[in-house]
């Protein structure tokens, strides 16, 4: 019998499922992916807001600022790549400036840290600021993260600790228990006394197998343009001034040096649809020089799309099920689902799950991971001890971003390791450039063959589906 069962492996179900390993609880963290973090928490504009944005009174103005704070020390603890990159509202004119007040005001009453700047000032920071921009609010202590980088990190942690994950486990029906419920799928039945149903836009569905709907997943797509790293764009993050359809089209800076314009904002119908558009992605074109100027679109190497987990309820719905006891909505998580969910996990434990468990703080669990080598961030010394060590550190596998094998084989052999071709693009980043994996995506298949004694026909780019190599040749 598990304790707790989580249904989704994006930031919201490993950022639980980490922290539930800190205790003596049977847990099984399950998706539907053949990876960790497949969903909204894969393609998203990567930024940990401080929390001035939600509207008072709401789960988002509680959970996105204390998120915020305790990113602080958690990316560290986990070993994650971030930066504090800094994020300036851009107003135009008088009425803007207006809203920056507003900002302002909940940022003083939520202890959240600010500087004003002319738009001159700002412009002396980021010269290809819009010459229209007349005030901006820098939110210094900003970051920008690798959300997906945060995700497998904390199901490193969590399955290190003994939870157990279930990929390629789309849960397809629940049932009521004496004590507890039944989680369906294809290949096992878990019995639970809890669950937690962070399926982010399938979560109504989820939700619809214990009890009366709720609420209604309405999925909106973001679409973006992904700019070379060799361009040299923004420094901070610039937005506009948030409006009712959300926070606009921005200039996202990445932690490798790539920039972000995006996203568009669309409700769509589909669940599944993440294909790039021409409205979208004109949109995002035409909106930018509201705020920006000399965006080198020319430049793109890559466009993606997101989809929210957005829902009739205009904010997160974090609740036990009134009709289903037991079983926990972490439902609707939408921006700033990324900057809230360490909070958002202390909040379903501390407020919903504790009075419902037995609480053994487990004294094996190790809360944080070793990070990764990562030869580009090592001096010439140290990258050549590495290589003497171990020679695959010396053969770059990457051109774009100068990977070597060993750090490739590294993610295969880490817990909740890369077992595919994208898997390996998202922690070690092969791909990632340039030619978008052009030169290394063969290589990157032999060497996942290799390690996981497969023949390279079964080598998949991501689903288990999504075979790469149909046959061998002469
Ligand atoms: C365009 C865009 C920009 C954004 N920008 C930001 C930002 O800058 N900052 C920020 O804080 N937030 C941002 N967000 C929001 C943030 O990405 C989400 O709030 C967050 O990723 C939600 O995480 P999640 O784990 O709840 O959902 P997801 O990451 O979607 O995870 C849900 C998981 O459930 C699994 N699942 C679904 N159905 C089943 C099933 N039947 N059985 C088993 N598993 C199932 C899915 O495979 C998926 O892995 C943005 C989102 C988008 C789309």
């Amino acid at each position: 019998m598990y304790d707790v069962v989580i249904i989704g492996a994006g930031i919201t179900g490993t950022m639980l499922a980490r922290d539930l390993s800190r205790y003596k609880l049977k847990v099984a963290l399950i998706d539907k992916e053949n990876d960790i973090a497949d969903g909204a928490t894969m393609a998203n504009s990567a930024i940990v807001h401080t929390g001035y944005d939600p509207e008072d009174g709401t789960l988002k103005a509680l959970l996105n600022p204390e998120g915020a704070r305790i990113y602080d020390t958690l990316l560290d603890d986990l070993g994650c790549r971030y930066r504090t990159a800094g994020a300036y509202i851009a107003a135009c004119g008088p009425e803007e400036e207006a809203h920056l007040d507003v900002l302002a005001d909940r940022a003083d009453r939520r202890g959240i840290p600010y500087e004003w700047l002319t738009g001159d000032e700002a412009r002396r920071n980021e010269p290809n600021l819009n010459d229209q921009v007349t005030k901006v609010l820098n939110f210094y202590t900003t970051k920008i993260i690798y959300p997906w980088e945060v995700a497998i990190a904390c199901a490193e942690v969590a399955v290190g600790n003994g939870v157990e994950l279930y990929l390629n486990s789309p849960c397809t029906g629940i049932d009521k228990t004496e004590s507890g419920y039944t989680v369906h799928t294809p290949e096992h039945d878990f019995e639970t006394k809890l669950i937690v149903n962070a399926a982010g836009v399938c979560a109504d569905q989820i939700n619809a197998m214990v009890g009366k709907p709720r609420f209604e997943m309405r999925p909106k797509k973001g679409e973006y343009f992904v700019i070379d790293n060799n361009v040299h764009y923004v420094d901070h993050i610039i937005f506009p001034v948030p409006s009712a359809k959300g926070k606009g089209v921005l200039a996202v800076p990445t932690v490798y040096g790539n920039t972000l314009i995006g996203p568009n904002s669309d409700y769509i119908a589909s669940t599944t649809d993440t294909g790039s558009s021409f409205q979208g992605l004109d949109y995002v074109r035409t909106n930018i020089v509201r705020i920006m100027k000399n965006a080198p679109l020319n430049r793109s190497i890559r466009n993606f799309a997101g989809l929210r987990p957005s829902s009739s309820v205009s904010d997160f719905i974090i609740e036990e099920a009134a009709d289903a006891p037991g079983f926990v909505n972490a439902a609707s998580i939408e921006s700033p689902g990324l900057a809230s969910a360490p909070a958002v996990s202390k909040y379903i434990i501390e407020n919903i799950l504790r009075d419902k468990l037995e609480w053994t703080e487990n004294p094996d669990a190790v809360m944080t991971r070793e990070r990764p080598v990562v030869m580009a961030e090592l001096s010439e010394e140290e990258r050549a001890e590495m290589i003497r060590k171990n020679p695959l550190y010396g053969r770059i596998i990457c051109r774009c971003e100068q990977i070597s094998e060993g750090e490739i084989v590294d993610c295969i052999r880490r817990p909740c390791g890369a077992h595919t071709v994208k898997g390996v693009k998202k922690r070690v980043r092969p791909g990632m450039g340039r030619c978008q994996g052009g030169f290394c995506e063969p290589r990157v298949l032999a060497i996942l063959a290799r390690e996981l004694n497969i023949s390279p026909l079964d080598v998949v780019l991501d689903s288990k589906a999504s075979r790469i190599l149909c046959q061998e040749n002469r």
